[in-house]
């Protein structure tokens, strides 16, 4: 059980550094290029944009379905183009809402029965969100093996003193057996 766990958590740690890595490229990348991507299931529009440095996020539907309109499914669409101000843009599509505050924004409209909401967020930002998580898994995951490489070694698990002709208590660091110590979360025993 604890070995499917360890196994899940080292994946969820991969993921979320890979996940870093790709929003860290696409963010540097989008202040030349424009990354679009959509989703249209003939009444809701989805649209999410990536541009220098901003990420903007609109859902446009109509007030009213269309029931006339048949539902065959979600139409997905990407593309990349040159970079652009989505911040000016989204104040054009939004003349109402408040100015953007250091990158953020938020509008909402209604217009010949088809409303309208624009989010906008600094990528910077989801990258500080992402990175967070992704910090903590790694290092907890590089004391998990380091842990059990030292006592695989027959070393203290705290400072990794070799505890082959001294077993008991570390000389080094005076901690206990290694046997005793907790040292991750994962390591809690039944
Ligand atoms: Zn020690």
């Amino acid at each position: 059980m604890r070995r499917a766990l360890a196994i899940l958590f080292d994946a969820a740690a991969a993921l979320s550094l890979a996940l870093c890595v790709a929003a860290v490229g696409f963010w540097v990348s989008s202040y030349s290029h424009r990354y679009t991507v959509g989703a249209d299931d003939g009444n809701t529009e989805f649209t999410g944009v990536l541009s220098r440095g901003e990420l903007g996020v609109r859902i446009q539907r109509a007030v009213t379905p269309d029931t006339s309109r048949e539902r065959g499914g979600v139409e997905l669409s990407s593309f990349r183009g040159p970079a652009g101000d989505l911040l000016r843009e989204a104040m054009i599509a939004c003349p109402g809402a408040h100015p953007p505050v250091i990158g953020f924004f938020f509008g909402r409209q209604l217009r010949a029965g088809v409303s309208r909401t624009i989010v906008a967020l600094p990528m910077s930002f989801l990258v500080v969100l992402l990175v967070g998580p992704t910090l903590v898994m790694v290092r907890s995951r590089v004391r998990r093996r380091r842990r059990a490489r030292r006592l695989a070694g027959g070393r203290c698990v705290g400072c990794g003193y070799d505890l082959r002709a001294t077993p008991g208590t570390c000389p080094e660091c005076g901690r206990e057996s290694a046997t005793v110590a907790v040292n991750s979360p994962l390591d809690v025993r039944p």
